[in-house]
């Protein structure tokens, strides 16, 4: 792997800022509607260094997807392995993220892996917490360890936006909760789902929370634990196979490091013992994952050799 300089973020962001064209602001979730497809940002979180910005680097965004690889954390650290992967399994499911096709498969409704909406829902409702408030306090509090940030918080309008049109997600709780797969009150999993999914960040706060997976769970900075080695690497294992939706495969063959994309935009990137890396661009491909984030990463990983095969 080749070093990394602000340079060569600058560089390849006016590189391939003109991708946007080929993209669409996801606009399921009307909040997100309104985002502007020409902002960019990317941001590199060394381990042990201070990090590197290029773009509009101060824009905050919603975390959307990239929250369910820190609810998984969260969910592995509360209740361990042999908890959640009854209720969630391991395998790449290649559908689309809200695809409701293979819960009929294998096991009665339980989601092929955790970071399909399915899968995703079913870990949120292990969250412990007496009610919604505390279980998304729980989210956030590790949200603004792993960032080191106190005031990390959610959108609210986002949040709301998404709980007011969820009825795919909804449904996809009704028949998990039929199933006992999920249990309680779907509408409020949907409340701490929606909310998990609206997290504010930018992307350095990203490129660090990135940079904790790199550096196997240990902060970057101090090298404190804050996720154990086991839950970091389970966590990545994912990323690399179900973090970019059904383009897993594809990323896997272009960039070959474990990322995961959300749709408001955002992907963020492990480079093993090495750093975080955070794009951001709202203009979306097809299949739900950040056009001009996917081109930045492509060019990036093959100038500096960051596959990890
Ligand atoms: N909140 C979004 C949803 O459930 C997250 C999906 C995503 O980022 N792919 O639809």
């Amino acid at each position: 792997m080749e070093k990394i300089f602000e340079k060569d973020l600058h560089q390849w962001l006016e590189h391939v800022r003109i991708y946007a064209n080929n993209g669409k602001v996801a606009d399921y979730i009307p909040a997100l509607a309104n985002q502007q497809p020409e902002i960019n940002a990317v941001a590199y979180y060394p381990i042990g260094d201070e990090v590197m910005k290029a773009g509009q680097f101060e824009y905050t965004f919603t975390l959307q997807s990239i929250s369910k690889v820190l609810t998984l954390a969260l969910a592995l650290v509360q209740h361990g392995e042999k908890a959640v992967f009854s209720r969630v399994g391991k395998e790449p499911s290649s559908d689309p993220f809200y695809s409701v096709a293979k819960l009929e498969v294998n096991t009665p409704a339980k989601p092929f892996n955790p970071m399909i909406n399915a899968g995703a829902l079913a870990v949120t409702n292990m969250i412990r917490g007496r009610d919604s408030e505390e279980m998304v306090e729980e989210i956030l509090k590790l949200v603004r360890l792993l960032t080191d940030d106190p005031s990390i918080t959610y959108d609210e309008e986002v949040a709301k936006s998404e709980f007011e049109t969820a009825f795919l997600n909804r449904a996809l709780c009704y028949f998990m909760k039929q199933h006992g797969i999920i249990t309680g009150s779907v509408e409020e999993l949907l409340d701490v789902y929606t909310k998990q999914c609206a997290i504010n960040i930018n992307v350095q706060k990203l490129a660090r929370i990135a940079a904790v997976f790199a550096n196997d769970g240990r902060d970057p900075d101090t090298n404190n634990p804050l996720i154990p080695l086991h839950v970091a690497r389970i966590c990545k294992t994912f990323m690399v196979t179900c973090g970019m939706y059904d383009a897993s495969g594809t990323f896997a063959i272009n960039v070959g490091i474990p990322a995961k994309s959300g749709v408001s935009g955002a992907i963020m990137g492990v480079l093993k013992k090495n750093g975080g890396i955070a794009v951001f661009g709202p203009a979306l491909d097809k299949k739900g994952n950040s056009v001009v984030g996917m081109q930045l990463l492509e060019k990036l990983a093959e100038e500096k050799r960051w596959s990890m095969f």
